[in-house]
């Protein structure tokens, strides 16, 4: 299959940051087989062409933390302190089933690449029915199975997730679009073994691990009182530090846990969003990137950051990090654009093969309306991007070559029926969780 897109402001996002005005580009199959000006377009015979007609094309988006299956706790207790242990936790346990998991993920996965996003790091139980999802629609995913102190909603023992990662890890290993890792929940939801076995998973079969870490402020109280440590210095002491972690969050860090992740070529999953939404705190961002350390965004699940796209990200994040440096010229559009594209395509190790618009790689790709009402006038691409754009600017996306949302409808999802068949599975759940309110906010 071959497919041309022509007329189009290319922003490449490679390592000159390379931008054609007025440019085209040529997918062949799964791949980008050419990039050029119009100027020396030569007819070439395709089964499609597309005419971006001056609009945006750029890389699909990286999320590079979230639960997706999570969808049903959306809106639920967004203003109740320690919601997580209050209210996620329990109703968990006791709603989450393998079909909630699955029918959630689609709709999820639709919201998703409506916005842009075409690769997601995602994290949760029953992570199985997540992978069925991914497989059936057609998004690119890392995916992981949770491991917990506690019985869940997947497993009637603590750390099941172990058992289920290892078996979920050896199923999905080959794929070409899903690629499995191990999460352990938190440094402070396991113990000491678990956190190593959970490594050792990750080393055995060389896949990510990725953690919740540094996130809540009792999880450093623990540690403190336990070890007279961080959670960074307690993983490191007991072997878990590697450039195959993935450290969701880490909001509260010292100068010698950024040695550490530095040290241990630690990724780092930045989810500005769910964090100041939750009042926890910012990431130290600035003082990462300073040292080269490889920092990628995220969500965080639907419930914690309440959408799934990247576009609201860049937002937050310019606003967030602007103010915390006193300086309106720290991170300018074009690198916190790169934070959502190729620098989290690093965080999972897969630069090679996304994140920007380069020949080889795969063809995923992102057209972006410049005719909407917001886009207009525009001296700078990125700046447009990421202070005036929102998910609904989003016009065509491509995951793996293959166009899966054009002029912002699907070719293949029927979205209809996903939302019909998840608000039916919900029916249960949404009793409960009125229950739950009630008991709590009462
Ligand atoms: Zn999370």
């Amino acid at each position: 299959m071959k497919i041309a897109i022509k007329n189009a402001n290319i922003i490449t996002m490679d390592k000159n940051m390379t931008q054609i005005e007025n440019g085209y580009i040529i997918i062949e199959n799964d791949k980008i087989a050419k990039i050029g000006d119009m100027q020396d377009y030569q007819e070439e015979v395709v089964e499609e062409e597309i005419d971006a007609n001056g609009d945006i094309l750029m890389p699909g988006m990286v999320n590079t933390h979230t639960h997706i299956s999570m969808i049903p706790f959306r809106s639920l207790g967004d203003d109740c302190k320690d919601r997580l242990r209050r209210f996620l936790f329990p109703l968990e346990m006791e709603c989450m089933t393998e079909e909630l998991v699955y029918k959630s993920a689609k709709y999820a996965i639709c919201e998703l690449l409506l916005s842009g996003v075409t690769t997601i790091v995602d994290m949760y139980y029953f992570e199985s029915e997540v992978a069925r999802a991914v497989d059936e629609l057609g998004i690119r995913a890392v995916l992981g199975e949770t491991v917990i102190d506690f019985a869940t909603c997947d497993s009637d023992k603590a750390y099941g997730g172990l058992e289920y990662g290892e078996k979920f890890i050896k199923r999905w290993i080959d794929n070409e679009r899903i690629t499995p890792f191990i999460a352990p929940h938190a440094p402070n939801t396991n113990n000491t073994e678990a956190l190593i076995k959970s490594n050792e998973i990750s080393k055995k079969y060389n896949v990510p691990i990725s953690m919740h870490i540094s996130e809540m402020d009792y999880e450093l109280k623990h540690f403190r009182e336990k070890y007279d440590k961080t959670p960074i210095e307690y993983l490191e002491s007991i072997g878990v530090l590697s450039e195959r972690l993935i450290a969701a969050h880490t909001i509260f860090l010292t100068d010698n846990d950024i040695e550490l992740i530095k040290k241990y070529n630690v990724k780092i999953a930045h989810c500005i969003g769910a964090n100041t939404k939750s009042a926890k705190g910012i990431c130290p961002v600035s003082k990462l990137v300073e040292k080269d350390i490889i920092v990628g965004l995220g969500t965080d699940g639907p419930s914690s950051g309440n959408t799934l796209d990247l576009i609201t990200q860049f937002k937050l994040f310019a606003n967030f990090h602007k103010y915390i440096n006193k300086d309106r010229s720290v991170f300018p559009a074009s690198s916190i654009l790169r934070l959502g594209t190729i620098e989290g395509a690093k965080v999972i190790n897969k630069e090679k093969e996304i994140g920007s618009i380069e020949v080889g790689k795969k063809a995923d790709l992102v057209i972006v309306d410049t005719k909407s009402v917001n886009m207009f006038p525009m001296f700078d691409v990125y700046s447009v991007l990421v202070y005036s754009a929102n998910a609904s600017n989003i016009k065509t996306v491509f995951v793996d070559g293959k166009c899966l949302v054009k002029d912002r409808k699907f070719t293949n999802i029927d979205f209809d029926k996903i939302r019909e068949d998840l608000i039916d599975e919900m029916r249960e759940f949404k009793i409960k969780a009125k229950d739950k309110e009630k008991e709590i906010l009462e």
